[in-house]
């Protein structure tokens, strides 16, 4: 019997990595210096220290070391790609896209610059989740100048075709930004070959610490420039003042290049254990549908909606699984996801629907026994439910 409750929920965030935990450990007790101190050893050592985890952040995106600003997580780096971005661009245009599935942390501020006067389209996504490049085509306009567009999703997985949205912004001169969140270390990804021009990342969604992020911002082809959310001692070329988070800065160098080495061979060891999963909740369980894309989808992701089940009670029977629902006990506001809505997924499906993250850390053993709780809550609920009895004619 595996440890309980088993850890599914991978897309909320990972267990930080040993190995990045021993990388940041001598940051804390004896490497404490300020990296901005330029006078003496302890600055210096922890200047090293943020350089050699720049070049991990910067190879990884295949991207400059001068072209990435550590942020405290994504939700920052978001901020400052997008409101920073067109604060510079206003006098082109006032116009942005983005998508209706995005995470809050990119719809949020679109909202907010939509109040203040901006001009933004949120597209619409396909029924699997996916943003097409002739709906973003199809919202352009002579007055856009920024397009956000994640690159994969953090509910369903779905992978975008980023490169593709990238190739037709830059052929338009327009700035393509992407939350690149939930694809970081899970999938290939190259700002030069996916021209993209701004990326944001979050240490804790690929097994680094919380509270460290990244936003890459392309210095040539164009060169974007960035007006700075917060002011102070001008760190990060100007772009992000604050003392920089040393230890956590090397975590998330450290959970950087675990993902060059460890990526395509960690992608297809959970692959294996998203399809076992996938193959043994459809053997025992009546009418599942999969939410998502079943080809384009982040090898962890598995996104199921339970036929004939209330969502709340699926939810409070996962007693011994750590995942997440799309329905109203488990999250913070009591509507069904705005992710599988927009896919067109219906209220009590939505609801009855669970968000399996599988991750570096993740056995097989555990994934069986997923498979037989889930199943034995499902087959118990099942008869309480009116739909089912009618349907099945009892
Ligand atoms: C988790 C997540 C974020 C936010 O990351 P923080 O570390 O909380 O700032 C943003 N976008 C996506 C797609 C995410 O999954």
């Amino acid at each position: 019997m595996p440890a309980r409750p088993i850890y599914l929920d991978n897309h909320a965030t990972t267990k930080t990595d040993p190995r990045v935990l021993a990388a940041m450990l001598p940051y804390f007790t004896e490497l404490y210096g300020n990296s901005a101190s330029v006078s003496h050893r302890f600055g210096w050592d922890a200047g090293d220290a943020v350089d050699r985890a720049r070049e991990q952040v910067a190879k990884l995106l295949g991207a400059e070391t001068r072209e990435i600003v550590f942020t405290s997580g994504a939700t920052e780096a978001n901020n400052l790609a997008i409101k920073g971005s067109v604060e510079v661009l206003k006098k082109r245009g006032n116009h942005l896209i983005s998508a209706t599935n995005e995470h809050k942390a990119v719809l949020d501020p679109m909202k907010r610059l939509a109040r203040e006067g901006w001009n933004v389209t949120l597209v619409d996504c396909e029924d699997t989740g996916l943003v097409s490049v002739e709906s973003i085509e199809a919202a352009i306009t002579d007055s856009t100048i920024l397009i956000s567009v994640m690159a994969a999703n953090n509910e369903v997985g779905t992978i975008n075709p980023t490169r593709e949205i990238g190739e037709l912004c830059h052929a338009k001169g327009i700035i393509f930004h992407t939350d690149a969140t939930q694809a970081i270390g899970k999938i290939p990804l190259d700002v030069q070959a996916d021209h993209i021009d701004l990326a944001s990342l979050t240490g804790h969604k690929f097994y680094g610490p919380k509270g460290i992020g990244a936003l890459f911002i392309r210095r040539k082809d164009p060169q974007v420039r960035i007006s700075p959310l917060f002011d102070g001692g001008g760190h990060e070329r100007g772009m992000r003042s604050g003392t920089l988070a040393v230890p956590l800065i090397v975590g998330l160098g450290e959970a950087c290049r675990l993902a060059i080495e460890e990526r395509d061979e960690e992608a297809r060891r959970i692959l294996d254990l998203r399809e076992r999963l996938h193959e043994g909740l459809a053997q025992r369980i009546e009418a599942i549908s999969l939410n998502g894309h079943s080809l384009l989808r982040v090898p962890g992701n598995l996104n199921l909606s339970f036929g004939y089940v209330d969502g709340e009670a699926l939810m409070m029977a996962m007693r011994e699984i750590a995942v997440s629902s799309g329905s109203a006990c488990s999250a913070a506001n009591p509507e069904p996801s705005h992710v599988l809505l927009a896919m067109g997924v219906d209220e009590d499906m939505a609801r009855a629907s669970l968000r399996f993250g599988l991750g570096r850390f993740t056995t097989e053993e555990e994934i069986d026994f997923a498979i037989k709780h889930v199943a034995e809550a499902v087959e118990r609920l099942r008869p309480m439910s009116a739909s089912w009895m009618a349907r099945s004619g009892n």
